[in-house]
């Protein structure tokens, strides 16, 4: 048995938008700098774990994101059946991370204490702290609490051998990116703690933000999980896709692979 696993990311959404709606104090180039939006599978020898459920068309229409293929569409394009699916790792609660909730009917969802304390506290009594929830994903979270299926995560943890998860905070209280040991080395999965590469690389902060010294903190944290800065995954850029191979032939800018080495 090896703790060795593959990992993919899929793509489901898109949102064009300026650069300067990335990072705090703007930017000072007037160009489009997109976001897409994945979730990501994690396959090992026995089983798949998923980290984060996307949203669904309805809520991209809300949101304003243009879907491009469902969820459940990309985790069948890789042979993953969601209802087969016994775990899921919540990177944190945003309404473009743990939407699609009842697409895993069996899976139970790892989560951190301080995340779901934070949806549920006090903070949103605030609109602005309001903004990346939908209370319909809280409440299906509290949900699951009352059904046996939410495990809990305080700090650092290990899900199975070779997957482990760890507190970050900043961009949401209870944020946690996940290292995952794969045949090029430990890849870490930042999920929002770095939405691009240009986080990464210029210590800017994206306007989202429950705590800015957490999440330059964060930066630091993702390269010291990660075997070297090439194995740090952003959550929301485009260039992933770009550089990663797609998984399988005729699934390039859908579906890519990230325990490959990147391209050039
Ligand atoms: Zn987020
Ligand atoms: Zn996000």
């Amino acid at each position: 048995m090896t703790d060795q696993h593959e990992i993919y990311a899929i793509r489901y959404a898109h949102h064009d938008r300026k650069a300067a709606e990335n990072f705090i104090g703007g930017d000072p180039h007037d160009v489009l700098q997109p976001l897409d939006y994945y979730v990501w599978a994690i396959v090992g020898t026995s089983r798949a774990l998923i980290l984060d459920t996307g949203f669904d068309a309805a809520m991209g229409k809300k949101r304003g994101r243009e879907m491009i293929k469902p969820v459940h569409e990309g985790l069948r394009a890789l042979g993953i059946d969601p209802g087969a699916v016994e775990t899921v790792i919540v990177s944190h609660m945003h309404y473009d991370h743990v939407g699609n909730y009842d697409l895993f009917p069996r899976a139970r969802y790892h989560l951190q204490d301080l995340e779901m304390a934070y949806a549920t506290g006090r903070c949103m009594c605030h609109a602005a702290m309001r903004v990346p929830f939908e209370v319909e994903d809280v409440i299906a979270m509290v949900r699951k609490v009352f059904t046996g299926r939410a495990v809990f995560n305080d700090g650092e943890d290990e899900i199975v051998p070779g997957v482990s998860v760890h507190h970050i905070g900043g961009h949401s209280k209870g944020l946690q990116c996940v290292r995952v040991n794969t045949r090029r080395g430990h890849v870490v999965l930042a999920a929002d703690a770095a939405h691009l590469y240009a986080h990464l690389e210029s210590g800017r902060v994206f306007p989202i933000t429950y705590n800015v010294a957490e999440v330059v903190e964060g930066y630091e944290t993702l390269r010291k999980l990660a075997t070297s800065r090439e194995h740090v995954v952003p959550g929301h850029d485009p260039l992933v896709l770009a550089r990663y191979p797609a998984a399988k032939p005729g699934l390039e800018g859908w579906i890519v692979r990230l325990d490959a080495e990147a391209k050039g």
